[in-house]
């Protein structure tokens, strides 16, 4: 008789702590709006005035995914452009209700075919950016991450990572040298008519996409927009492209045979942005469904010296100005990211291939997320050792912070991940 009250109560005692801790539903929500400016404009690939267009191929989108727990809730957010300033994500996060600064994630998706967002100073010290254009952005993407809290919905979720096969990317620099890793995360419907039917699937892949680039007269955002038709086509929902570790010198693989000739039109962006969409689609298909997944989110302040000339000269004479950055230091967030058995860690720049293995290898998961240009793109993060070395590395090293920028952003990084809990098991 004892035993058997004994046994209940502990009985008791167990299910209250699992409805404590597992009884909240995962919810998700998604939407998109395009940021395609009409008329259109100049599009930037980097430093210096954009060039006019005259056509489109595409559109530009901003792309949210909000995640629901408890009283946790995240909004990832993708935008096709080469690069997007806090300066510019903060205004978004204070149009947006009901999630808090520090979990809203912003990436660029590192388009080399869209306005210029930095509104970057010519040799003159003029800039050129249409800021009204860039506002307007602002609120069209609060209002997709607004949408997406009112369609959260019952979910489970799929995380996976495994490997990408065929062309796809390779480095520049050094062809062998990149990684091949590609991360994806599928919410699901849990219930109503769509129940077992993608929410969203978000695909995260280290990649240049600058097939097309600034030069050709083309507004597009290049791989990443078939990439999107080609996974929304085959499962429905709403795709997102988070870039990683892909600087110094990631980029599409438009090679076309042996005397470095490339292909540079549209039709190679649906070849390279469809065959990662299906890569994608193989690579989590198999992925356990995760019923009761975790949902942790942090943030923290992560700041850099600016020691560029190049970078000093922007800071200073960019028109759009933040409080928290002068010439000489910049701030940024930078954010941990816990969904089931997945763990992402962003990254407020370009880091090179190799910070992105090391600092994947170190995190506290089996199925290691960068999302790169996000939260701010400061452009290239190299290694103290990395820095100014070989002459290949000449530009990827001037348009860098400083030789200290990839130390500070890999302890940081690390440091936050020891301090938080690990992804589920
Ligand atoms: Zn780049």
């Amino acid at each position: 008789m004892r035993t058997i009250y004994r046994y209940t109560i502990l009985c008791s005692i167990v299910l209250f702590s699992i409805s404590f801790a597992h009884g909240q539903q995962l919810k998700a929500g998604a939407a998109i709006r395009i940021i395609t400016p009409n008329p259109l404009l100049p599009v930037s690939g980097g430093v210096g005035t954009p060039n006019p267009v005259k056509e489109k191929q595409g559109e530009l989108y901003v792309r949210a995914l909000v995640l629901e727990k408890g009283a946790t809730r995240v909004a990832i957010v993708s935008v096709d452009n080469l690069g997007w300033t806090s300066i510019l994500g903060n205004r978004s996060r204070a149009l947006i209700k009901g999630i808090p600064a520090g979990n809203i994630l912003i990436g660029a998706t590192h388009t080399h075919s869209a306005p210029d967002a930095y509104a970057f100073p010519d040799e003159k010290g003029q800039a050129h950016a249409d800021l009204g254009y860039l506002d307007w952005c602002t609120k069209q993407m609060a209002d997709a991450v607004n949408e997406a809290i009112t369609k959260l919905a019952p979910a489970t979720i799929k995380t996976a990572v495994g490997e990408t096969k065929g062309k796809i990317s390779y480095n520049y620099y050094a062809p062998e040298l990149f990684d091949p890793r590609c991360g994806v995360i599928q919410a699901i419907a849990a219930s109503g008519a769509d129940k077992g039917k993608p929410i969203a699937t978000l695909v995260n892949y280290a990649v240049h996409p600058e097939v097309i680039g600034p030069d050709r007269g083309i507004l597009s955002p290049d791989l990443c927009g078939p990439l999107y038709s080609r996974i929304e086509a085959k499962v429905g929902g709403v795709a997102l492209f988070l870039n990683s570790a892909q600087g110094g010198m990631v980029t599409a693989d438009n090679r076309v045979g042996h005397e470095g000739k490339e292909a540079n039109d549209w039709n190679e962006c649906k070849r390279i942005g469809e065959l990662l969409a299906d890569e994608a689609l193989q690579i989590i298909d198999g992925a356990k469904e995760q019923t009761d997944p975790a949902l942790y989110c942090t943030s923290r302040k992560l700041s850099f010296p600016v020691e560029s000339p190049l970078m000093k000269y922007i800071l200073h004479n960019s028109p759009l100005k933040s409080a928290a950055n002068s010439e000489d230091s910049v701030s940024t967030q930078l954010n941990l990211l816990n969904i089931g058995t997945a763990q992402v860690l962003t990254v407020p720049g370009e880091a090179l291939p190799n910070i992105g293995y090391y600092v994947k290898r170190n995190m506290h998961t089996r199925q290691p997320f960068l999302f790169g240009l996000t939260n701010d793109a400061f452009g290239y993060m190299l290694t103290k050792v990395d820095f100014g070395s070989f002459k290949r590395y000449d530009y990827v090293s001037r348009t860098s912070l400083g030789e200290l920028t990839g130390e500070i952003y890999i302890s940081a990084a690390l440091k936050l991940v020891n301090e938080s809990p690990a992804a589920d098991k």
